[in-house]
């Protein structure tokens, strides 16, 4: 039966940390400063924006909301950012996407200037993440690597395997762990026995959400499993890409859904904004 990883657990920990870094950083005279842009009123992301503000008040991170309506035109959003970007108490400007269809995603994220860029969406922070020298790493992959350190789970030589190619979770994903000398394998949806590669892998990460898609007979024995997905059940329930029940018995170490990565995601824009905050004080 495989240990379970308490992503939950262990956000709230490093979270401690946090605070006492931002208090620290008061005592200074900085406090970090997070902008965050709402267009619109998909549920899914007003409950994502209050989960956000909620962890920055715990830790002491100022939070400002900018909720635009659906209609909001495109120049609009690009003015808010640029007026962000100059202003000196904010230090990480952060868009929940999906923007509405009119808008462009793209032009968005690189209206941020990188050093705000929390997310790290912009093409000159993907360019650095690639180079191995970066300033921000993307939320997600990076709660990840957190995830397999506090488990103290060596990527070194390690098989891995990422499944599911997005600019935001697989690509950068399989970029971290080729940083930390794992053999990296992306998968996707035109990958041809896919079962066959996931089964070689000592470190499976899956992100393409498709709830329970992973089966136990595409895991190895032994294998650490991090299910990035989420997803909802007909019930309302979430619920991830692997499943659970069954793969628990065959693998070393799992996250569930919810409670492993999704808290680790959150974390990571803390630290992201406290960065940022340090890089423009100079501190
Ligand atoms: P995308 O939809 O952008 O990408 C999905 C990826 O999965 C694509 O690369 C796609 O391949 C691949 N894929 C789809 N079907 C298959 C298949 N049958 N076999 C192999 N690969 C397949 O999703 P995201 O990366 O944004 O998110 C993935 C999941 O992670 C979602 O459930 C999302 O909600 C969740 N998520 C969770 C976060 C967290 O904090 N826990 C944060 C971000 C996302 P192709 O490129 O060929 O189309």
């Amino acid at each position: 039966m495989a240990t379970i990883i308490n992503g939950k657990e262990t956000a709230g920990k490093k979270r401690l940390e946090i605070a006492a870094e931002v208090k620290s950083l008061k005592a200074r005279g900085v406090t970090p400063g997070l902008a965050v842009i709402l267009v619109g009123n998909d549920p899914a992301s007003r409950t994502y924006v209050n989960n956000k503000e909620k962890d920055c008040s715990e830790c002491g991170i100022v939070s400002e909301e900018y909720a635009l309506p659906e209609d909001a035109k495109e120049s609009e959003v690009l003015e808010l950012i640029d007026r962000l970007n100059a202003a000196e108490h904010i230090n990480g400007i952060l868009v929940q996407l999906p923007v509405p269809k009119h808008i462009s995603e793209e032009k968005v994220l690189r209206r941020i200037s990188p050093r705000k860029d929390v997310d790290a969406f912009h093409p000159e922070n993907v360019g650095k993440i690639m180079l191995g020298d970066y300033d921000f790493l993307p939320c997600t992959p990076s709660g990840v690597m957190d995830l397999l350190d506090e488990y103290g789970i060596r990527v070194e030589g390690k098989s891995c395997v990422v499944v599911g190619r997005s600019n935001i979770v697989g690509k950068p994903q399989a970029m971290l762990l080729l940083h930390r000398n794992g053999t990296v394998t992306i998968c996707h949806s035109r990958t041809k026995n896919l079962a066959e590669v996931t089964k070689g892998a000592d470190i499976l990460i899956v992100a393409i959400g498709k709830a329970d898609f992973i089966k136990a007979d595409m895991v190895k024995d032994g294998a650490v499993v991090i299910d990035v997905g989420m997803n909802r059940r007909p019930d309302g329930k979430l619920t991830g890409d692997v499943d659970f029940a069954k793969v628990s018995e065959k693998a070393s170490f799992i996250t569930p859904v919810p409670g492993g990565v999704g808290p680790m995601t959150r974390l990571t824009l803390l630290k992201n904004t406290i960065k940022a905050a340090r890089l423009q004080k100079g501190i």
